[in-house]
């Protein structure tokens, strides 16, 4: 008799191919900082994010749809101050094999998937002996979703250029000197930097 294996969620981000079972799986996770390697441009997480997604298997390789959600902590660019943005990055993405070839547009998927175009999936990623890394694939997500522009807000005054005055905390006077001696002010820096 042939005992069937029960199929259950992986407890980690890299689990084989073949310990997926024909069904698939839903994956409900907890992604550290340390699962992801994110460098402070990319943002600090808060916590952790959570991970919620369908692995499935496809012809053309393995698909995994979700959404990764959470606090993330960035740093503002104007004035270097830390802020919170809260981020629901969806992640799509087909995990291929060696031996798989991509050959059709489109992955074919049981119904309740059907809407998964190949054209919609732009990532993918290469697992080596038959390993799917949830973990990088993660990471890219996490990092195209960065916006290039990250302000603490919109209005963000940002940072003197001179004194390192935080404008949205106060003011100096360091425009104002400008304004009569620019001889001064470059004095002033120098002096700074002494
Ligand atoms: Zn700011
Ligand atoms: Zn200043």
């Amino acid at each position: 008799m042939v005992k069937k294996k029960v199929s259950i969620a992986p407890t980690s981000l890299k689990f084989l191919v073949q310990d997926i079972p024909h069904e698939g799986f839903h994956l409900s996770y907890d992604v550290s900082q340390d699962d992801l390697e994110l460098t402070r441009d990319d943002g600090r997480i808060s916590g952790t994010l959570h991970l919620d997604c369908d692995v499935h298997h496809s012809p053309e390789g393995v698909c995994v749809k979700g959404t990764l959600s959470g606090t993330v902590i960035r740093e503002c660019v104007r004035c270097l101050g830390d802020y919170q943005e809260l981020v629901v990055i969806p992640c799509l993405g087909l995990f291929q094999g060696d031996q798989t070839k991509v050959e059709s547009t489109t992955v074919v998927l049981d119904d309740e998937w059907s809407d998964v175009g190949f054209e919609q999936i732009e990532e993918i990623y290469p697992c080596q002996d038959e390993r799917v890394e949830l973990d990088i694939m993660l990471r890219e997500q996490c990092i195209l979703s960065t916006p290039i522009q990250r302000l603490c807000r919109s209005d963000c005054r940002g940072l003197c250029q001179h004194c390192g005055t935080n404008f949205n905390q106060s003011s100096c006077a360091c425009a104002d000197t400008m304004n009569f001696s620019p001889m001064v002010a470059a004095l002033q820096q120098l002096k700074k930097k002494l």
